[in-house]
């Protein structure tokens, strides 16, 4: 039998505009639509009149259910899986539901909306070209700051998720394990209070501890500064390249230039004046 197909739908982080007219066609079309929290995305469907079976598939059913869904699918079923908010799988559930229909040949289809990472960094101002979501950080400090430190060096800017309640301990976590850096707090991405709270960490923890934080936040870390490349000093290189007697001076100044982070031409007269005097 010719399998169903599975759709991992996006939906809507805040503002019910924000779904797609594809998304709207998919989840009416569908076999079967399954929901991290039904209850919660009834109101969605409602809202759309998309009234279409719905069974649960959240973190701890994710197993048994995952196994009926990959059921209904091989009966050549569509399944259409959705979560509370965005796309699935992104620190949702749907991983494992994927993977086990991609090792079955089962076709599964991306229908793209919403997350709440690219929205934040979309309108951050910080450099997009690399960027590294890391999902939520531990909640235990000393995880927390381990996970922290393990991103650090990393290329470009960080993404994370964080519960409102855990904000400013992490940015206080951020603040020690990588510095005063640059930071972002989106909340309430696509709602009515939609807000970007920008400056240094220091700055975005005073403004946090204002008030209490209420709604989703993303966290956004500006890239750290580059660690100063480490050169050695051009004596001790020509030292070493001297004992090479096989190197021509123009080789070696070639050579000390690049690994003493001197001229070309510095370099060359160096090694002539070394050579003339070893000879
Ligand atoms: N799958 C979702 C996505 O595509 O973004 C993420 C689900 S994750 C369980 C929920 C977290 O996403 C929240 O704790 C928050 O960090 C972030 N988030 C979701 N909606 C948001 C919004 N409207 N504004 C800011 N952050 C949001």
């Amino acid at each position: 039998m010719t399998p169903g197909t599975l759709y991992i739908v996006a939906t809507p982080i805040g503002n019910l505009e924000d779904i797609t007219y594809r998304a709207v066609r998919i989840l009416g079309e569908v076999d079967l639509i399954a929901a991290e929290d039904t209850r919660h995305s009834l109101k969605l469907l409602n809202h759309f009149g998309i009234s279409r079976p719905l069974t649960s598939y959240f973190d701890h059913n994710q197993q048994i259910k995952g196994e009926r869904i990959l059921n209904a699918l091989r009966q050549g079923k569509s399944v259409a899986l959705i979560s509370d908010a965005g796309t699935p799988t992104v620190s949702d559930p749907g991983y494992q539901l994927v993977r086990d229909a991609v090792a079955e040949n089962i076709p599964v289809i991306p229908v793209p909306g919403a997350c709440a990472a690219v929205t934040a960094i979309s309108a951050s101002g910080l450099p997009t070209d690399v960027f590294t979501f890391a999902g939520f950080p531990p909640s235990r400090q000393g995880k927390r700051r381990t996970f922290l430190s393990g991103i650090a060096s990393l290329p470009g800017t960080l993404v994370l998720y964080e519960a409102p309640h855990r904000l400013l301990e992490t940015l206080g976590d951020i603040r020690e394990v990588l510095g005063e850096r640059q930071v972002i707090v989106a909340r309430e991405l696509t709602k009515i209070h939609e807000e970007f709270i920008r400056g240094t960490v220091t700055e975005v923890i005073t403004t946090v501890s204002r008030g209490i934080v209420r709604g989703e936040v993303v966290i956004l870390i500006a890239p750290g500064e580059p660690a100063p490349q480490e050169f050695e000093p051009l004596d001790s290189v020509l030292g070493r390249l001297m004992s090479d007697r096989t190197l021509s001076v123009k080789d070696m100044a070639k050579q000390a230039s690049e690994i003493a982070g001197v001229s070309r031409s510095e370099a060359y007269a160096e090694a002539l004046k070394l050579r003339n005097h070893a000879d």
